[in-house]
């Protein structure tokens, strides 16, 4: 297993990680199988999306402000809508490997969505072998 630390630098990012993760998988030895990406936090999450046109990053936090409301919430500490965004895109990934690097499409890239930051947060990148994968 290796840690990925992603600084982020503002309320709501969503931030390439596909080189670092690429990266990080070579220092594994990874040939064939998953890479499993877990984000241990509770207001960031994972996704993979179009990373070619920042255009639809930007448009993917829009939606998701106007699909969670900003208030009406319980929770004291004020970064509920935060809680609810990070539900929706989920703590983890499991994506194929190719030769040791992310089998992704074309206009695939890898994010880590920041949903109350900034802040530093923590990938975890761990790689199952799997023959003929
Ligand atoms: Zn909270």
């Amino acid at each position: 297993m290796l840690a990925l630390t992603v600084p982020t630098a503002s309320r709501e990012q969503l931030v390439d990680i596909t080189a670092e993760v690429n990266r990080a998988l070579a220092s594994l030895g990874a040939g064939d199988g998953l890479c499993h990406l877990w984000c241990p936090h509770t207001t960031a999450a994972l996704a993979v999306n179009e990373g070619a046109d920042p255009d639809v990053a930007s448009d993917v936090l829009s939606a998701l402000r106007r699909i969670v409301p900003p208030g009406g919430y319980r929770h004291a500490e004020g970064n509920s809508p935060a809680h609810v965004k990070s539900v929706l895109a989920g703590p983890f990934l499991l994506l194929p490997v190719r030769a040791g690097r992310l089998a992704l499409g074309t206009w695939q890239s890898v994010f880590l969505c920041e949903f109350d930051g900034p802040r530093n947060r923590r990938v975890e990148i761990r790689f199952i072998p799997l023959e003929g994968a």
